[in-house]
């Protein structure tokens, strides 16, 4: 896998798979700055961590300027935008800091949305994506995360507006291509996290990567909302505040890698 090439030029849909022309979707979706003050939200920034390299990339433009060339007309301006319109009724509350009640309805769209974001997110390095194309065409034609994913919130608390890390596993379980990413994602006051694996045997619920991945999401507080929104909490977890945030990455790397401190589950602390 190539890090140093990023200006791989696509010519069919992520999303659908028809041929091009291919607009601009925007990383962060442009309504956001409507919901949380667009002049506070100058800060969009980008982290990939690869085989030990990490790339961080600083968007010193307006956030609603990044935007990146991967899917056609109709999946960009009327697919998406009528799947985000919906999903913003849902998400503006969590981006101001509010925990809504979240029903089966709440919790589809909750995960459109931050599926959406990730399988985007994945091409501003194109040569790294590890999402297969057809995992992507059954995402256009069913609104459901791919199987085997699993997306996490928790409210937020901190410097950042807009800020999303990416971080690919080399392989796990001694396959030959890389072949599952993380993601950590801040929009306003709620972070997300993906769990994106892409073989057919690890794209399994109960893989012991999946199921310390979780054990260590519980310990921080998250909260999972697919494929299941039954832990779901009436009350909204305390924020995580930046010091935390910067180390989840790692935590969730390591309980990957060395899964036996997340074998048990270990509740969150007291305070
Ligand atoms: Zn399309």
């Amino acid at each position: 896998m190539n890090l140093k090439s990023s200006d791989r030029n696509l010519e069919h849909c992520i999303f659908c798979g028809e041929k091009g022309p291919l607009t601009g979707e925007h990383v962060f979706s442009d309504w956001i700055g409507g919901i949380c003050g667009a002049p506070n939200l100058t800060w969009t920034d980008l982290t990939l961590t690869y085989n030990g390299e990490t790339r961080h990339t600083a968007i010193n433009e307006p956030h609603e300027d990044a935007k990146l060339d991967v899917l056609c007309y109709d999946c960009n301006s009327i697919w998406g935008s009528k799947k985000q319109s919906t999903a913003k009724r849902h998400l503006a509350p969590l981006m101001l800091g509010e925990w809504p009640r979240i029903n089966e309805d709440a919790k589809k769209i909750v995960a459109w949305w931050a599926t959406s974001f990730a399988m985007v997110r994945e091409f501003t390095h194109p040569e790294t994506v590890i999402t297969p194309q057809l995992a992507r065409e059954q995402f256009r034609a069913t609104s459901m995360p791919p199987p085997g994913w699993r997306i996490w919130m928790r409210p937020y608390e901190g410097y950042r507006h807009l800020e999303s890390r990416h971080h690919i596993f080399p392989s796990i379980y001694g396959a030959a291509v890389p072949n599952v990413f993380i993601q950590l994602f801040v929009s306003g006051k709620i972070a997300f996290f993906v769990f994106g694996p892409s073989d057919p045997w690890l794209s399994n619920y109960h893989s012991t990567a999946s199921y310390c991945v979780s054990n260590a999401l519980i310990h921080h507080r998250f909260v999972e909302i697919w494929p299941t929104h039954k832990f779901f909490l009436k009350e909204a977890p305390t924020p995580i505040e930046d010091a935390e945030y910067s180390n989840i990455i790692d935590i969730m790397r390591e309980a990957v890698h060395s899964p036996m401190d997340w074998m048990r589950r270990i509740p969150p602390p007291a305070k």
